[in-house]
């Protein structure tokens, strides 16, 4: 395995850097007063100016849909190993990895388009959502049953001559509050006495489908995320074409085993630029204070907090090029056990780097005066979203252990989680 950069994703690298210094940095806090601005004004739900002034720009750079790989309509993408370090540096800000169309929930969304819709369902939503002219919600957690078994999802896609009716409450639907969000792939039972593996579906449902309803809002830690959001949707009697069904009744599974990696590398893969970040505040700050006569980097715990902090991002990003890898050459299934390793390491890693720049801080590092709090907040919602840790632990021990059975395809057998962001 062969982790240098080329000389593209090097080209590419400096081209971002750039942008970030020139365009986001400068504006973090011109986001954060947008939204304030709209919240006082009654409404936060509404998508900033300062995200829309930038995507011109972002795609005239050649920034743009990078993530995407293997893909016709995108001869840009890069693979899952060009793509890393670019992804890490867009996640520095929370709000960057939109600017260059390469947000989530959106590309897990479209990678399932581009994977398993057909030519009719890419027209009509991956397209857009590709020019990025809508945004898009992944369905899939429901308040009623512990969702991180995908095989608890109650969601009813019932078919009635040419049409599914779709009956169900979901939660945590990521990016749904944006008015912007026009299309939801939504997870349910289309057959409840079908194999355990085979009652769930994937379906494609326009937002504005008439029994569809965002009650809410939820908060982390009480932040609401505006104007992305996470909400609450009931769908009631909801009627979509049976064109709409992704790949076939009952392989929601099947889809969700192909396409899950790549949202999730995503996330480490920010996480890790948002540890970087973490990393270079808790420095700066330490070598700036100044307490009991000499400053705080000079104190032996902050050393061994920054050397600690080094180690593990490197660690962890060292574990996702290798992820990474596996899914360009070997595909996603077959490195599964790598995206449920770095899945676990990579929210953990950065939530504990987060603490300790926080502590560093002082008080000011737990108020928005400074990054940490929100980005502890975000960092925090991982070691839950796209399958908790310990769902990916057991995988991870189950994989491990098949090397030991003598069962024949006992490897084979092992599920991953399939809920996600
Ligand atoms: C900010 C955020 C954004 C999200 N975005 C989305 C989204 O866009 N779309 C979507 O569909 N979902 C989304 N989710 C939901 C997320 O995927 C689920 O919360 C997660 O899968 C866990 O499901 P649950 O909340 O029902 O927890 P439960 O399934 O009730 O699990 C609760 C806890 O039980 C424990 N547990 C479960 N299984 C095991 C096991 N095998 N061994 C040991 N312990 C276990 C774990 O500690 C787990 O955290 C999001 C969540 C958050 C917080």
């Amino acid at each position: 395995m062969n982790f240098d950069y080329t000389e593209k994703v090097n080209t590419l690298r400096g081209r971002l850097t750039s942008f970030m210094d020139q365009h986001v940095y400068p504006n973090e806090a011109t986001f954060l007063k947008e939204v304030a601005a709209n919240r006082a004004k009654g409404d936060a739900w509404v998508p900033t100016r300062i995200v829309e002034e930038l995507k011109p720009l972002a795609r005239e750079a050649g920034l743009w849909n990078l993530f995407l790989p293997f893909s016709k309509r995108v001869p840009e993408g890069l693979t899952n190993l060009e793509y890393a370090p670019l992804c890490e540096i867009m996640g520095r800000v929370f709000w960057a990895p939109e600017v260059f169309n390469c947000a989530a929930p959106d590309t897990g969304n479209m990678e399932t388009l581009e994977r398993y819709a057909s030519e009719d369902i890419k027209r009509q939503w991956l397209d857009p959502l590709l020019k990025g002219e809508i945004r898009s919600a992944f369905l899939m957690t429901e308040p009623a049953v512990a969702s991180s078994d995908a095989t608890n999802i109650q969601c009813s896609i019932r078919r009635e001559g040419d049409e599914y009716v779709i009956n169900g409450r979901k939660w945590w639907s990521s990016g749904a509050g944006d008015p912007r969000c026009a299309v939801y792939i939504v997870m349910g039972k289309t057959n409840p006495d079908a194999g355990r593996h085979e009652q769930q579906s994937m379906i494609v449902v326009p937002a504005n489908a008439k029994g569809i309803q965002v009650n809410r809002p939820l908060t982390v830690f009480g932040y609401d995320d505006a104007p992305h959001g996470h909400m609450e949707v009931d769908l009631h009697d909801v009627r979509v074409p049976v064109a709409n069904i992704l790949l076939g009744e009952g392989r929601g599974f099947e889809i969700a085993q192909g396409r899950l990696g790549p949202g999730r590398i995503h996330h480490c893969m920010r996480l890790i630029g948002v540890a970087e970040r973490a990393l270079e505040l808790m420095c700066k700050r330490s070598l700036e204070r100044v307490a009991f006569g000499k400053r705080i980097s000079e104190q032996g715990v902050t050393q061994e907090r920054i050397a600690e902090a080094r180690c593990m991002i490197d660690q962890a990003r060292l574990l996702t090029l290798k992820a990474a890898h596996m899914m360009d050459t070997v595909g996603n299934k077959v490195a599964r056990a790598e995206i449920a390793m770095i899945k676990v390491i990579a929210p953990n890693m950065a939530c504990q780097i987060i603490d300790w720049a926080m502590q560093v801080h002082g008080g000011g590092g737990v108020s928005n005066d400074f990054p940490l709090a929100y980005m502890y907040a975000h960092a925090r919602t991982l070691r839950l979203a796209d399958g908790p840790d310990e769902v990916h632990r057991v995988a991870i021990a189950r994989l491990e252990l098949a090397k030991h059975m003598s069962i024949p395809g006992a490897a084979e057998k092992v599920e991953t989680p399939i809920t996600r962001s």
